[in-house]
């Protein structure tokens, strides 16, 4: 870090867990001169805590312009600034991204450090495998607006992943059931690197039963993530058919071909499948 090229840097804070905090966060800290945070009163036992001395500045979804044009100055006078939210990593459903935009246009650097972050916390212990993932955050509060925005993703192979505060964690499922239906997996991802960690996954038919059996399985803050939508043709009947196939002595090649034509399953998963039953 050098003040000769003044950048902002956006640093992580963690989760709940001050040992989450890398070492990179806490060199950056220490040399610049200005923190941009979300809740400044938030930061300042942070600061202390990590023997950081910089000055604090405002940056909130409700200013964000004119923090924006408070930090340009800074970066304007050759001093670096960090930019942090409450918990986790800036910008990622939380203030930032405007902010960065206006400093990135100004023509200075933008630095992001990795760290906490709930979604990729959440993810990596969710068990769900899918290749890919959509990250949706909030979802909205009432019930016809957030029940049509789980229509809008419903039928993504992707695993999805929310963000939801504790007191709509129940109307939320109540959502997920009524929109996803009983089957897809739910995983719910609550206090993340706290002392009440809780990482359960069930069908989302057993989610209401499991978070009602027990009060405290509805406190504190909350992960959501649903397993992605069955791909059309993915309910057991391309490798039934498969099966049949093989067992009447066709090969390999063949036989994939056919369930996928007859089934609609994917072509590669049946190639896949039929080497994988051959080998076995
Ligand atoms: N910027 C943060 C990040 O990087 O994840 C997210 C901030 S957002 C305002 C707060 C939401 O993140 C919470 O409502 C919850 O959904 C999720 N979250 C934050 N900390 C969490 C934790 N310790 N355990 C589970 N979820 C958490």
């Amino acid at each position: 870090m050098t003040e000769e090229f003044p950048a902002l840097y956006v640093v992580p804070t963690p989760l709940g867990n001050l040992a989450d905090m890398t070492q990179r966060a806490i060199d950056v800290l220490r040399q610049v001169k200005w923190v941009a945070a979300e809740d400044t009163r938030h930061t300042a036992p942070l600061l202390k805590h990590f023997g950081c001395s910089a000055r604090l500045l405002p940056a909130h979804e409700h200013n964000e312009e004119a923090a924006a044009q408070q930090v340009i100055a800074r970066l304007n006078d050759g001093e670096s600034v960090a930019l942090v939210s409450d918990a986790g990593t800036p910008a990622v459903s939380d203030p930032g991204a405007r902010l960065v935009a206006r400093v990135r246009e100004a023509g200075f650097r933008v630095v992001p450090l990795p760290g906490p972050c709930a979604v990729v916390t959440a993810l990596s212990a969710s068990g769900l495998a899918e290749p890919h993932f959509l990250f949706y955050g909030f979802l909205p509060a009432r019930n016809k607006q957030r029940e049509d925005a789980l229509r809008e993703v419903a039928e993504l192979p992707y695993a999805l992943v929310f963000y939801e505060a504790p007191h709509r964690i129940l109307e939320t499922v109540e959502s997920l059931v009524s929109v996803f239906g009983p089957e897809r997996t739910l995983v719910l991802a609550r206090e993340l690197t706290k002392l009440f960690e809780t990482i359960h996954s069930c069908p989302l038919g057993e989610a209401l039963p499991w978070l009602n059996a027990d009060a405290n399985r509805q406190r504190g803050e909350f992960v959501l993530l649903v397993s992605g939508a069955p791909a059309a043709g993915d309910d057991g009947e391309g490798e039934r058919v498969l099966k049949l196939l093989l067992d009447e002595g066709l090969p390999v090649k063949q036989a994939a071909r056919l369930a996928h034509a007859i089934t609609g399953a994917g072509k590669n998963a049946m190639y896949e499948l039929a080497l994988a039953l051959k080998e076995s």
